[in-house]
């Protein structure tokens, strides 16, 4: 059993303990391994961290060999995403000026910096990523960013440094924002989307986000502002998050990072409203989940749910909630289909995930599956010739 850490933040060394969930098996390229998830909270600064954190070796293995973006959103709402952060960021940057992405994925958003005139770099930890980005012409540097060689030319040179859902998965989120710092100018930006445990609350079940075996950390704005301040940075604003579980944000750099904890200052009562915040996303879920269940047995009832043949729409964390709820037991699911190419062709609880073509327009009924892109797989499928009678909406 590896030791337990001190706070990276605040260095204090007692926590309240939120839970421990042990987990069968995670696959990289040549090993399969069980795990354990223990997610703590600090009593002084409130940040959440699993404690003790996993094996850096296997995340590294993870990461360049099996990690790929989850979710069902359509394209359309993808673009919309990518959008979205590239106007909030554009704001902070200029014409000609270089933006930096540490964990840039495919180069997506980097190319629309480019076509707004930025310079784009990159760094990205999974090979087939940095083929993508090459592919397209954006200079990356291809590992994980502990591994980039900081030198005079590469420090202080960026005008933007940004990162989304990056801050989450780093073994010690101070030395990630203290290297953004080094890449920055004084003056500099960096706009970070994360998720935010004061989100959770809309959401379908805070433990499976919290529990999350490559999240090592959880954030809420007050830790995210104590973290900040640690790495020389001011907030400057909060903006419309890309996902309903996330927080986007900018801050500027007004210093180097503070060499110790000890001259950060906070309210006492951090970790009170850090661990309320679960506590409300917890009992919100509860009440929630009643809901579907009384709604799916209504549905079973007028529709015959349980005579049709049955479709999901979506294979994430919705559809993993919905089949263990005890309604499900009667309806027999022909197979989920989603919109994600890297899903197509897995099993996803047993079930078979193919493409949305597979559906067969005149027989299947299909169940939306997805609480945030239930409008936009709604339109997909009547483009699609699925008459709206077929289409189960459940969140609507
Ligand atoms: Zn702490």
């Amino acid at each position: 059993m590896k030791r337990e850490m001190k706070c990276v933040l605040c260095g204090h060394d007692s926590y309240e303990i939120i839970g421990e969930k042990q987990f069968e098996n995670i696959r990289t390229k040549n090993e399969s391994f069980a795990f354990t998830v223990r997610l703590v909270c600090c009593k002084k600064c409130g940040i959440v961290f699993q404690n003790p954190l996993q094996d850096l070796r296997k995340l590294e293995a993870y990461y360049t060999t099996m990690y790929r973006e989850e979710g069902c959103r359509p394209p359309q709402a993808v673009e919309k995403e990518f959008n979205l952060r590239a106007e909030f960021a554009c704001k902070f940057v200029k014409k000609g000026q270089r933006v930096m992405e540490i964990g840039c994925a495919d180069g997506t958003t980097l190319g629309i910096f480019r076509n707004r005139g930025m310079i784009p770099y990159g760094i990205e930890v999974s090979k087939s990523n940095v083929s993508l980005c090459r592919g397209k012409n954006i200079e990356v540097f291809s590992g994980l960013y502990e591994k980039y060689p900081l030198s005079k030319e590469r420090e202080l040179v960026f005008d933007l440094v940004c990162n989304y859902f990056v801050l989450e998965h780093v073994v010690s989120p101070v030395k990630f924002l203290s290297f953004c710092n080094r890449l920055v100018n004084v003056g500099g930006t960096v706009c970070i989307e994360v998720p935010d445990i004061g989100a959770y609350e809309n959401e379908e079940s805070p433990s499976d986000l919290l529990f999350i075996y490559e999240h090592q950390f959880h954030f809420t704005q007050e830790t995210i502002d104590i973290l900040l301040r640690r790495c020389g940075f001011k907030l400057l604003e909060f903006a419309n998050s890309s996902q309903p579980f996330g927080m986007h944000f900018a801050a500027r750099k007004v210093s180097c990072p503070l060499s110790s904890h000890r001259t950060l200052d906070f309210p006492s009562n951090v970790s009170d409203v850090v661990m309320k915040k679960i506590k409300r996303a917890e009992e919100s879920f509860v009440k929630r989940e009643t809901m579907l269940r009384e709604k799916l047995s209504l549905l079973i009832k007028r529709r015959k749910l349980d005579k049709k043949t049955v479709v999901i729409f979506g294979a994430d964390n919705h559809t993993k909630i919905l089949l263990r709820l005890p309604e499900f037991k009667n309806i027999s699911v022909k197979f989920i289909v989603d919109n994600n190419k890297d899903k197509q062709g897995i099993l996803c609880c047993n079930i078979p995930v193919c493409s949305p073509n597979t559906i067969d327009c005149s027989m299947d009924t299909v169940i939306i599956s997805s609480r945030s892109f239930e409008s936009e797989i709604f339109e997909q499928l009547l483009g699609m010739g699925i008459e709206p009678q077929r289409i189960v909406r459940l969140y609507s």
